[in-house]
Protein backbone atom coordinates (compact mmCIF):
# COMPACT_ATOMS: atom_id res chain seq x y z
CA UNK A 1 0.00 0.00 0.00
CA UNK A 2 1.30 3.35 -0.90
CA UNK A 3 -0.56 7.24 -0.34
CA UNK A 4 0.40 9.35 -2.56
CA UNK A 5 -1.51 12.78 -1.32
CA UNK A 6 -0.49 13.87 2.41
CA UNK A 7 -0.17 17.03 4.25
CA UNK A 8 2.46 18.05 6.98
CA UNK A 9 2.41 21.25 8.90
CA UNK A 10 4.66 23.11 6.52
CA UNK A 11 1.04 23.63 4.62
CA UNK A 12 -2.53 23.02 6.46
CA UNK A 13 -1.63 18.95 8.22
CA UNK A 14 -0.79 18.84 11.84
CA UNK A 15 2.10 16.74 11.62
CA UNK A 16 5.69 17.57 11.20
CA UNK A 17 7.27 16.22 8.36
CA UNK A 18 9.23 13.82 10.32
CA UNK A 19 6.40 12.97 12.60
CA UNK A 20 4.84 11.68 9.07
CA UNK A 21 7.45 9.78 8.24
CA UNK A 22 7.16 7.74 11.45
CA UNK A 23 3.82 7.11 10.82
CA UNK A 24 4.29 6.11 7.38
CA UNK A 25 6.87 3.84 8.56
CA UNK A 26 5.03 2.31 11.06
CA UNK A 27 1.87 1.54 8.69
CA UNK A 28 4.58 -0.01 6.53
CA UNK A 29 3.64 2.12 3.28
CA UNK A 30 6.06 0.89 0.58
CA UNK A 31 6.04 4.40 -0.71
CA UNK A 32 4.40 8.20 0.61
CA UNK A 33 3.95 11.28 -1.50
CA UNK A 34 4.41 14.81 0.33
CA UNK A 35 1.61 17.12 -1.43
CA UNK A 36 1.70 20.06 0.56
CA UNK A 37 -0.12 23.10 -0.82
CA UNK A 38 2.55 25.94 -2.62
CA UNK A 39 5.52 24.88 -0.92
CA UNK A 40 8.47 22.58 -1.01
CA UNK A 41 9.41 23.19 2.62
CA UNK A 42 7.94 19.69 4.30
CA UNK A 43 9.39 17.67 1.52
CA UNK A 44 12.66 19.33 1.91
CA UNK A 45 12.82 18.66 5.63
CA UNK A 46 11.35 14.87 5.20
CA UNK A 47 13.80 13.59 2.12
CA UNK A 48 16.46 12.71 5.05
CA UNK A 49 14.57 10.86 7.65
CA UNK A 50 12.95 9.28 4.76
CA UNK A 51 16.62 8.21 3.11
CA UNK A 52 17.32 6.84 6.96
CA UNK A 53 13.99 5.08 7.21
CA UNK A 54 13.92 3.33 3.80
CA UNK A 55 10.72 4.66 3.05
CA UNK A 56 10.28 5.92 -0.91
CA UNK A 57 8.95 9.41 -0.40
CA UNK A 58 8.00 11.50 -3.50
CA UNK A 59 8.30 15.18 -3.87
CA UNK A 60 5.21 16.45 -4.67
CA UNK A 61 3.76 19.64 -4.94
CA UNK A 62 -0.60 20.69 -4.42
CA UNK A 63 -1.78 23.84 -6.19
CA UNK A 64 -4.86 25.90 -6.73
CA UNK A 65 -5.70 27.20 -9.99
CA UNK A 66 -8.53 28.36 -11.65
CA UNK A 67 -10.34 27.25 -15.24
CA UNK A 68 -11.37 29.63 -17.82
CA UNK A 69 -14.40 27.24 -19.65
CA UNK A 70 -17.63 26.15 -18.51
CA UNK A 71 -18.24 25.60 -15.93
CA UNK A 72 -15.64 27.55 -14.34
CA UNK A 73 -14.21 26.13 -11.10
CA UNK A 74 -11.01 25.96 -8.77
CA UNK A 75 -9.18 22.99 -9.48
CA UNK A 76 -6.41 21.27 -7.26
CA UNK A 77 -3.14 20.30 -9.43
CA UNK A 78 -0.93 17.69 -7.77
CA UNK A 79 2.45 17.96 -9.55
CA UNK A 80 4.54 15.10 -9.07
CA UNK A 81 8.09 14.35 -9.47
CA UNK A 82 9.68 17.96 -8.87
CA UNK A 83 12.10 17.26 -7.28
CA UNK A 84 15.13 16.76 -9.70
CA UNK A 85 14.44 20.06 -11.03
CA UNK A 86 12.11 22.05 -9.83
CA UNK A 87 13.43 24.52 -11.96
CA UNK A 88 14.71 28.21 -11.14
CA UNK A 89 11.33 29.54 -13.01
CA UNK A 90 9.06 27.02 -11.44
CA UNK A 91 10.33 28.08 -7.38
CA UNK A 92 9.92 32.05 -8.63
CA UNK A 93 6.32 31.14 -10.04
CA UNK A 94 5.39 29.66 -6.71
CA UNK A 95 7.48 32.81 -4.90
CA UNK A 96 4.50 34.87 -6.72
CA UNK A 97 1.80 32.58 -5.18
CA UNK A 98 3.04 33.09 -1.92
CA UNK A 99 3.38 36.93 -2.51
CA UNK A 100 -0.35 36.97 -3.62
CA UNK A 101 -1.01 34.34 -0.78
CA UNK A 102 0.45 36.81 1.87
CA UNK A 103 -1.27 39.92 0.01
CA UNK A 104 -4.61 37.82 0.36
CA UNK A 105 -3.78 37.47 4.41
CA UNK A 106 -3.22 41.02 4.80
CA UNK A 107 -6.75 42.28 3.29
CA UNK A 108 -8.05 38.98 5.18
CA UNK A 109 -6.62 40.37 8.75
CA UNK A 110 -7.88 43.78 7.65
CA UNK A 111 -11.69 42.81 7.13
CA UNK A 112 -11.87 40.24 10.42
CA UNK A 113 -10.73 43.53 12.24
CA UNK A 114 -13.03 45.52 10.99
CA UNK A 115 -15.62 43.21 12.35
CA UNK A 116 -14.56 43.91 15.02
CA UNK A 117 -12.94 40.65 15.64
CA UNK A 118 -9.17 40.55 17.47
CA UNK A 119 -6.78 39.32 15.45
CA UNK A 120 -3.09 40.01 14.04
CA UNK A 121 -1.00 38.36 11.56
CA UNK A 122 1.76 37.17 13.93
CA UNK A 123 -0.57 35.23 15.72
CA UNK A 124 -1.79 33.72 12.37
CA UNK A 125 1.87 33.18 10.92
CA UNK A 126 2.96 31.38 14.17
CA UNK A 127 1.41 28.41 13.28
CA UNK A 128 1.33 28.36 9.76
CA UNK A 129 4.56 29.63 9.13
CA UNK A 130 5.67 28.68 5.68
CA UNK A 131 1.88 28.83 4.26
CA UNK A 132 -0.46 30.22 5.83
CA UNK A 133 -4.20 29.59 4.81
CA UNK A 134 -7.42 29.83 5.79
CA UNK A 135 -7.20 27.04 7.62
CA UNK A 136 -4.70 28.68 9.95
CA UNK A 137 -7.30 31.33 10.23
CA UNK A 138 -9.78 29.03 11.40
CA UNK A 139 -7.48 27.60 14.30
CA UNK A 140 -6.84 31.19 15.58
CA UNK A 141 -10.62 31.93 15.67
CA UNK A 142 -11.45 28.92 17.68
CA UNK A 143 -8.92 29.30 20.18
CA UNK A 144 -9.98 32.82 20.35
CA UNK A 145 -13.50 31.65 20.82
CA UNK A 146 -14.76 32.95 17.79
CA UNK A 147 -16.24 29.96 16.37
CA UNK A 148 -16.53 26.74 17.85
CA UNK A 149 -15.05 24.52 15.58
CA UNK A 150 -12.89 25.08 11.80
CA UNK A 151 -16.35 24.64 10.30
CA UNK A 152 -18.01 27.38 11.77
CA UNK A 153 -15.36 29.55 11.20
CA UNK A 154 -15.18 28.98 7.73
CA UNK A 155 -19.25 29.35 7.88
CA UNK A 156 -19.30 32.36 9.68
CA UNK A 157 -15.85 34.48 8.73
CA UNK A 158 -13.99 32.56 6.08
CA UNK A 159 -15.73 30.55 3.40
CA UNK A 160 -16.61 31.57 -0.13
CA UNK A 161 -20.15 33.10 0.88
CA UNK A 162 -19.24 34.18 4.48
CA UNK A 163 -18.83 37.77 5.53
CA UNK A 164 -15.00 38.11 6.01
CA UNK A 165 -13.78 36.16 2.64
CA UNK A 166 -11.66 38.05 0.21
CA UNK A 167 -10.46 36.41 -3.09
CA UNK A 168 -6.85 34.93 -3.96
CA UNK A 169 -5.73 35.76 -7.01
CA UNK A 170 -5.31 31.96 -8.59
CA UNK A 171 -3.29 31.13 -11.86
CA UNK A 172 -4.89 29.97 -14.51
CA UNK A 173 -5.20 26.18 -15.24
CA UNK A 174 -3.30 25.83 -18.29
CA UNK A 175 -0.62 28.10 -16.93
CA UNK A 176 -0.40 25.97 -13.78
CA UNK A 177 -0.05 22.93 -15.48
CA UNK A 178 2.80 24.05 -18.07
CA UNK A 179 4.10 25.74 -15.25
CA UNK A 180 4.09 22.33 -13.65
CA UNK A 181 5.31 20.54 -16.93
CA UNK A 182 7.94 23.41 -17.54
CA UNK A 183 9.43 23.09 -13.76
CA UNK A 184 9.94 19.25 -14.94
CA UNK A 185 7.06 17.48 -13.15
CA UNK A 186 3.60 15.57 -13.90
CA UNK A 187 0.60 17.72 -13.81
CA UNK A 188 -2.52 15.57 -12.49
CA UNK A 189 -5.87 16.70 -11.08
CA UNK A 190 -6.74 16.15 -7.48
CA UNK A 191 -9.91 14.82 -6.31
CA UNK A 192 -12.14 15.51 -9.19
CA UNK A 193 -15.00 14.31 -7.17
CA UNK A 194 -14.98 17.38 -5.31
CA UNK A 195 -15.51 19.97 -8.39
CA UNK A 196 -18.86 18.12 -7.88
CA UNK A 197 -19.99 18.54 -12.00
CA UNK A 198 -23.36 16.72 -11.59
CA UNK A 199 -23.32 16.13 -15.45
CA UNK A 200 -21.49 13.20 -16.20
CA UNK A 201 -20.79 14.60 -19.54
CA UNK A 202 -19.92 18.13 -18.62
CA UNK A 203 -17.55 16.88 -16.46
CA UNK A 204 -16.00 14.35 -19.07
CA UNK A 205 -15.49 17.66 -21.34
CA UNK A 206 -14.39 19.44 -18.17
CA UNK A 207 -11.44 16.82 -18.07
CA UNK A 208 -10.93 16.20 -21.89
CA UNK A 209 -9.94 20.19 -21.78
CA UNK A 210 -7.45 19.96 -18.94
CA UNK A 211 -6.28 16.62 -21.19
CA UNK A 212 -5.77 19.25 -24.15
CA UNK A 213 -4.21 21.77 -21.90
CA UNK A 214 -1.63 19.64 -21.34
CA UNK A 215 -2.98 17.65 -18.03
CA UNK A 216 -1.32 14.07 -17.49
CA UNK A 217 -2.87 12.32 -14.54
CA UNK A 218 -6.21 12.09 -12.66
CA UNK A 219 -6.46 11.04 -9.16
CA UNK A 220 -8.33 8.51 -9.14
CA UNK A 221 -8.29 6.71 -5.88
CA UNK A 222 -9.23 9.57 -2.97
CA UNK A 223 -10.53 9.49 0.64
CA UNK A 224 -13.97 11.65 -0.86
CA UNK A 225 -14.16 9.39 -3.50
CA UNK A 226 -17.45 7.11 -3.86
CA UNK A 227 -16.59 3.70 -5.38
CA UNK A 228 -18.95 4.97 -8.38
CA UNK A 229 -16.20 8.01 -8.83
CA UNK A 230 -13.51 5.84 -8.50
CA UNK A 231 -14.84 3.39 -11.69
CA UNK A 232 -15.62 6.53 -13.19
CA UNK A 233 -12.41 7.93 -12.81
CA UNK A 234 -10.70 4.89 -13.67
CA UNK A 235 -12.58 5.12 -17.09
CA UNK A 236 -11.78 8.48 -18.19
CA UNK A 237 -8.00 7.83 -17.25
CA UNK A 238 -8.22 5.01 -19.85
CA UNK A 239 -9.68 6.91 -22.29
CA UNK A 240 -8.12 9.98 -22.13
CA UNK A 241 -4.57 7.93 -21.45
CA UNK A 242 -4.13 9.53 -18.09
CA UNK A 243 -2.09 8.54 -15.25
CA UNK A 244 -3.87 7.44 -12.53
CA UNK A 245 -3.09 8.47 -9.22
CA UNK A 246 -4.50 8.28 -5.72
CA UNK A 247 -4.10 8.93 -1.81
CA UNK A 248 -5.81 9.48 1.17
CA UNK A 249 -5.59 13.64 1.11
CA UNK A 250 -4.24 12.95 4.84
CA UNK A 251 -3.81 16.19 7.23
CA UNK A 252 -3.54 14.56 10.62
CA UNK A 253 -5.45 15.83 13.18
CA UNK A 254 -6.60 18.96 10.61
CA UNK A 255 -8.77 16.43 9.12
CA UNK A 256 -9.21 13.24 11.62
CA UNK A 257 -11.97 10.95 9.85
CA UNK A 258 -8.97 11.10 6.97
CA UNK A 259 -6.30 8.16 7.85
CA UNK A 260 -3.12 7.71 6.31
CA UNK A 261 -3.18 5.24 3.82
CA UNK A 262 -6.67 4.14 4.19
CA UNK A 263 -8.54 6.90 3.94
CA UNK A 264 -12.34 7.08 5.42
CA UNK A 265 -13.60 3.82 6.86
CA UNK A 266 -10.29 1.96 4.20
CA UNK A 267 -12.06 3.45 1.23
CA UNK A 268 -8.24 4.30 0.02
CA UNK A 269 -6.33 1.32 -0.86
CA UNK A 270 -3.59 2.19 -3.48
CA UNK A 271 -1.37 -0.25 -4.93
CA UNK A 272 2.70 -0.02 -5.60
CA UNK A 273 2.03 -0.18 -9.17
CA UNK A 274 0.23 2.82 -9.39
CA UNK A 275 3.21 4.79 -8.54
CA UNK A 276 5.54 2.79 -10.69
CA UNK A 277 3.10 3.67 -13.97
CA UNK A 278 3.15 7.23 -12.94
CA UNK A 279 6.57 7.40 -12.55
CA UNK A 280 6.88 5.72 -16.38
CA UNK A 281 4.13 8.71 -17.25
CA UNK A 282 6.60 11.14 -15.58
P1 LIG B 1 -6.57 29.08 1.23
O1 LIG B 1 -5.72 28.37 0.23
O2 LIG B 1 -5.77 29.79 2.29
O3 LIG B 1 -7.59 29.98 0.59
O4 LIG B 1 -7.37 27.95 2.05
C1 LIG B 1 -7.98 26.91 1.33
C2 LIG B 1 -8.15 25.72 2.25
O5 LIG B 1 -9.15 26.03 3.21
C3 LIG B 1 -8.67 24.51 1.51
O6 LIG B 1 -7.62 23.69 1.04
C4 LIG B 1 -9.46 23.78 2.56
O7 LIG B 1 -8.61 22.90 3.31
C5 LIG B 1 -9.93 24.88 3.48
N1 LIG B 1 -11.33 25.23 3.22
C6 LIG B 1 -11.82 25.97 2.20
N2 LIG B 1 -13.18 26.13 2.32
C7 LIG B 1 -13.54 25.47 3.44
C8 LIG B 1 -14.79 25.26 4.11
N3 LIG B 1 -15.94 25.79 3.65
N4 LIG B 1 -14.79 24.52 5.26
C9 LIG B 1 -13.63 24.00 5.75
N5 LIG B 1 -12.43 24.17 5.15
C10 LIG B 1 -12.37 24.88 4.02
ZN1 LIG C 1 -4.92 20.95 2.61
FE1 LIG D 1 -6.92 19.58 -2.50
FE1 LIG E 1 -4.64 17.92 -0.48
Amino acid sequence: MIDLHTHTNASDGSYSPAELIDRAVALQLEALAITDHDTFAGYDQAIRHAVEAGLDLVCAIELAARTTGTPRRTIHLLGYFLHTSPSPGFRAWLEEILTSRRERNLRLIDKLQSMGVEIELNEVEGIGRTLTGRPHFARVLVQKGYAANSEEAFRRYLGESAAAFVERQQPDAKMAIQQILAGGGLPVLAHPGRLNIRDPEIEEHFISGLKDAGLRGIEVIHSDHQPWDVERYHGLAKKYGLAMSGGSDFHGDSKPKVALGTGVSGNVNVPRSVLEKLRKAG
